[in-house]
C-alpha cells in the first residue's frame, strides 16, 4: 500500500462514504474492506434484512417476498432501520453505506439525518459495471449466511468448499441471485436508484470508478481516492 493511503487509514473517517452501482458492481465487496480498514461500520441494507429474515421478524417476514421478487422495501421501513443504526455510538467516526440510499426519498432524507450528525460532507462513489457482466458476476456470487462475507467462483473461495473462511457458516447462494431476479433487481436499479446517482452529480459530492475491474484494482483506486480527500 502507498504511503499516502497509510497516512489516510491512520485518521478517522469522519463521514459517511456511500457505494453506488448495480447489485452485483462490488458494492459489498468494496464497502467491507474499507469499512475494516478505517475501522468504522459497514452498514448494508440488504445485509440487515437478510438478517431479519434469516431471525423471522415481523420486519423479515415483510422484507422477504419483496426481496425475493427484486423489488424495493418500502422507504418508510428501510428509514426507520438506517435512521437508528446510524444514531448509535459507534458510527461517530463515519460509517460505509453499502445498498442505501436506493431511491431519492431515501437520498433526500438522508441528507437530513447527516446535517444532524458531526461529519464531514458525504461522499458518494459510484462502481460502473454494464448489465452484462452484472449478469454473469452475480451468478458466480455465493455469501456467507452468517456474516455475509462475499465469494465468487473463479476469483475468491473459500479454502474449504462451503464453508466461510471468516466465521465457519455457510456458503450460499442468495435466493435473489437467480437470473429471473437479477433482470429484475437491474430493472429496479436502473428505474429507481439511478436518480439517486444524479442527486450526488449535481451536488458535487458523486465520483466514478470502473468496476468492472478485479477486486484488487477496484480496491486500490478507492483507497487513493480517499486519501486524495483526505490531503485535500
Ligand atoms: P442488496 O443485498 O443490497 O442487493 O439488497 C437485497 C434486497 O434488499 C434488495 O433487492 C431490496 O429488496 C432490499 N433492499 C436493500 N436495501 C434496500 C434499500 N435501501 N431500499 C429498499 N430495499 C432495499
Amino acid at each position: 500500500m502507498a504511503d499516502p493511503q497509510r497516512r489516510a487509514l491512520a485518521q478517522p473517517l469522519l463521514r459517511a462514504l456511500i457505494l453506488l452501482g448495480a447489485p452485483g458492481a462490488g458494492k459489498g465487496t468494496q464497502a467491507r474492506e474499507v469499512a475494516r480498514l478505517y475501522d468504522v461500520p459497514h452498514l448494508s441494507t440488504g445485509d440487515m434484512f437478510r438478517e431479519h429474515v434469516a431471525k423471522g421478524t415481523e420486519l423479515g417476514r415483510r422484507a422477504k417476498p419483496i426481496m425475493e421478487s427484486g423489488k424495493l422495501v418500502p422507504d418508510e421501513i428501510v428509514l426507520a432501520m438506517v435512521e437508528e443504526r446510524v444514531a448509535r455510538k459507534d458510527c461517530a467516526a463515519g460509517f460505509v453505506l453499502d445498498g442505501f440510499p436506493r431511491t431519492l426519498p431515501q437520498a433526500e432524507r438522508l441528507e437530513e439525518i447527516l446535517a444532524c450528525l458531526p461529519l464531514r460532507r458525504a461522499l458518494a462513489v459510484n462502481l460502473l459495471v454494464d448489465d452484462e457482466a452484472v449478469v454473469r458476476r452475480i451468478a458466480a456470487r455465493r455469501i456467507c449466511n452468517s456474516c455475509g462475507a462475499i465469494y465468487s467462483a473463479g476469483e475468491k473461495m473459500p479454502r474449504v468448499e462451503g464453508k466461510c473462511d471468516v466465521c465457519g457458516g455457510q456458503v450460499v447462494q442468495r435466493p435473489d441471485d437467480r437470473e429471473d431476479v437479477v433482470r429484475q433487481r437491474l430493472a429496479t436499479y436502473h428505474e429507481q436508484t439511478r436518480p439517486v446517482t444524479e442527486f450526488y452529480r449535481r451536488r458535487g459530492q458523486l465520483l466514478e470508478l470502473d468496476g468492472s475491474r478485479d477486486i484488487a484494482s477496484v480496491q486500490h483506486e478507492l483507497l487513493a481516492l480517499l486519501a486524495r480527500l483526505h490531503e485535500q
